[in-house]
């Protein structure tokens, strides 16, 4: 991974970040962060968050943030909002959603029994797609032990598992964040993303970010992938100095110089 400083690139036009542990810190958003996509938001550069949280944040997030959409629960939809209309693409029917739901509640009974001190993350009630168990958002922190014991039920039922900085994720499907991303720029400005990504960043932190960061040939992680780099098979190109909101803001300056 080459420091972020190495990167010269003056036509960018998309930013697509990770939420969690990319623009915030312990937790919360903080004001620097935020205010970066503000100043991208200006400029007139898309800024699309691409993460693991829940529709319902989505829905706040499309209709409030200075982004041009939001793809959420990683990678099963996108919302956008303009002109007064909020738009919601799935990956799936209503039909599958409740009949995954069905089979999702099975790995839950499962994965409360078998794994000590995990929880379902406190945003699983406005959830569509997906079963997030918290192993440190709300929870004392977990041995990888245990996140692994968690993925591995997931997996023993046929479902994908993504590890973040604080869920794993389970969903039924091979959807990710990437296969989204190429959906949402095809239906919303009709470009391809290998072609056009020389105009493109992706900003993450952790596992859950790895389609993306192989992906990308302008991928960045801010510092505290340092936690995740062992276990990703693609890493990111560049790296910030700083972590969370603090590295996602000292990489924008650096873009906008
Ligand atoms: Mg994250």
């Amino acid at each position: 991974m080459d420091n972020f400083k190495n990167f010269e690139n003056k036509k960018i036009k998309f930013v697509f970040t990770d939420i969690d542990d990319t623009l915030t810190e312990h937790g919360r958003l903080p004001s620097n962060s935020y205010d970066s996509l503000w100043k991208l938001y200006d400029l007139g550069i898309h800024v699309i968050p691409i993460t693991g949280r829940p529709a319902g944040w989505c829905e706040m997030i499309a209709r409030m943030w200075p982004v041009s959409g939001i793809i959420g629960e990683n990678g099963a939809l996108y919302f956008t909002y303009k002109d007064k209309q909020m738009k919601r693409h799935f990956v799936y029917d209503n039909q599958t959603i409740e009949d995954n739901r069905k089979k999702l509640n099975i790995i839950k009974e499962q994965v409360l029994k078998e794994v000590p001190g995990c929880a379902i993350a406190s945003d699983q009630f406005c959830r569509l797609f997906d079963l997030a168990v918290d192993f440190c958002e709300d929870v004392p922190a977990l041995e990888k032990s245990a996140v692994n014991k968690i993925v591995q039920i997931f997996k023993t039922h046929g479902a994908t598992a993504k590890v973040s900085s604080i869920h794993v994720n389970g969903w039924f499907g091979d959807y990710d964040k990437l296969s989204m991303c190429k959906i949402f720029l095809q239906k919303e400005f009709q470009m391809d993303l290998e072609t056009a990504q020389s105009e493109m960043i992706f900003v993450g932190d952790s596992p859950n970010d790895e389609p993306m960061f192989g992906y990308f040939n302008n991928s960045f992680a801010v510092f505290n992938i340092k936690e995740f780099v062992n276990q990703l098979e693609q890493k990111p190109k560049y790296i910030t100095d700083k972590t969370g909101g603090s590295g996602f803001t000292e990489l924008i300056d650096h873009i906008l110089k």
